[in-house]
């Protein structure tokens, strides 16, 4: 059975996707990963992600995926030494460098190549191994038959891939887009995300973003707009029976700057999936489809799994995000006696609101919010204050790590 590998872009993150069925987690530190706005965690913080996600035996793989500048190495060093002290189960590192320290200060830690490093080939994967890396994050821009021959051709190399979330129309994030426009290198984790800006047409061909007049890119408009470089995210839940022939050793879902939520459903949704097909009783099931859609996300597709991009876009004119389920509350405990739950307001709800409880392993399960009680058992009509923690009565039974939200349309 191949690993379903969740993002955990904070502690409250890591407990969603490993109560929702990860088998890994991959998480930053808050140095020399990407993903630098995601809150990301402290060397302490790190110690107790481990002891969490170990005790629950998931694993914990720490990226460490910069290209770091000369200047910058006794600074990566002093970090090495610090996780000396912390049983991460690998490093996912895309520069020599780092790979070359990494082997000398911590050799027990596996070594996971970043799909920064654009891994493409077998041959590649063979240069990597021989360098001491035992698994490949292959880049995104591969197609299933790709994947399949790679596999093939080196069976003694973890092949990990990304089947769900936001994908990038630069070549795996190698994109000076955002250094042009801000100044912020999106090669060190802190991409503006330009290709999904807003851009207005001045003349015929001068693509004019809306907050910068003074840049202007040569470009056609279509139909009066011009998101010409947004990408759909990847999403392959209706393909999860190929993934599972594939020979990929790990499904990989991005998003550490996702919500818990986020993380929770995915996870899930993918978990289901994944158990139906391997106790052989798989049939697609539409509603795993309107749990993604229940996500915040861009319209999906299955990215080059199936096509190359010049054969179907694989970008989307919709500029934004699909908007989020409104993730209610979570369950912190529940009373089996009186039926009454113990939650934690994430979003404003009110009595009588058609709301869905989701628990790992199962689609959201629509009822009516009932009674709902204060901290001091007072009762109450809504709960509007964040991370307010109530009393509120269940039609059935629930845990803690369930999660209330907004009914699904
Ligand atoms: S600007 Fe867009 S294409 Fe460039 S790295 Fe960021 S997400 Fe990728």
């Amino acid at each position: 059975m191949p690993e379903l590998l969740a993002p955990a872009g904070n502690f409250e993150k890591l407990q969603a996707a490993v109560l929702y069925g990860a088998d890994a987690v991959y998480l930053s530190g808050r140095m020399f990963g990407m993903r630098a706005a995601a809150d990301n965690f402290s060397i302490d913080e790190l110690r107790l992600a481990v002891d969490y996600a170990h005790e629950h035996h998931v694993r914990v793989y720490l990226t460490v995926n910069v290209m770091p500048r000369e200047h910058e190495y006794p600074l990566l060093r002093e970090y090495f030494s610090e996780l000396k002290s912390i049983s991460i189960d690998a490093l996912i590192i895309a520069d020599l460098g780092v790979l070359a320290l990494a082997k000398e200060m911590l050799p027990h830690v596996a070594i996971h190549i970043s799909t920064q490093a654009n891994v493409v080939s077998a041959e590649t994967c063979r240069a990597y191994k021989a360098l001491g890396a035992s698994r490949i994050v292959l880049a995104r821009e591969l197609t299933m038959e790709e994947i399949k021959r790679i596999r093939d051709a080196v069976p003694d190399v973890e092949l990990e891939a990304f089947i769900h979330g936001s994908m990038c129309i630069s070549y795996s994030g190698r994109c000076l887009l955002s250094n042009f426009f801000t100044g912020r290198d999106a090669n060190r984790g802190m991409c503006t995300q330009p290709c999904r800006w807003n851009y207005s047409l001045r003349g015929h061909y001068e693509l004019i973003e809306e907050k910068r007049p003074d840049m202007p890119i040569s470009i056609e408009e279509v139909h009066g707009e011009a998101f010409f470089m947004s990408s759909r995210d990847t999403c392959m839940i209706e393909h999860v029976p190929a993934l599972m022939e594939s020979g990929i050793d790990s499904f990989k879902i991005e998003g550490r700057m996702k919500s818990a939520y986020y993380a929770a459903v995915v996870t899930n949704t993918y978990r289901m999936a994944m158990d139906a097909y391997a106790a052989g009783n798989y049939v697609y099931d539409p509603a795993w489809e309107r749990e993604l859609d229940s996500v915040s996300h861009r319209p999906y597709h299955t990215g080059y799994y199936f096509d190359q991009p010049t054969e179907q876009a694989n970008v989307t004119e919709y500029p934004g995000y699909l908007r989020e389920n409104a993730y209610l509350a979570i369950v912190r405990s529940y009373d089996e006696e009186t039926g009454v739950a113990l939650l934690q307001q994430r979003n404003k709800y009110s009595c009588g609101d058609a709301v869905e409880l989701l628990t790992p392993g199962s689609i959201g399960r629509p009822f009516v919010a009932g009674e709902m009680w204060n901290e001091e058992h007072e009762p109450i009509e809504a709960v509007p204050h964040p991370q307010m923690k109530y009393y509120m009565k269940m039609p059935f039974p629930v845990k803690p790590g369930d999660i209330l939200r907004a009914a699904v349309d």
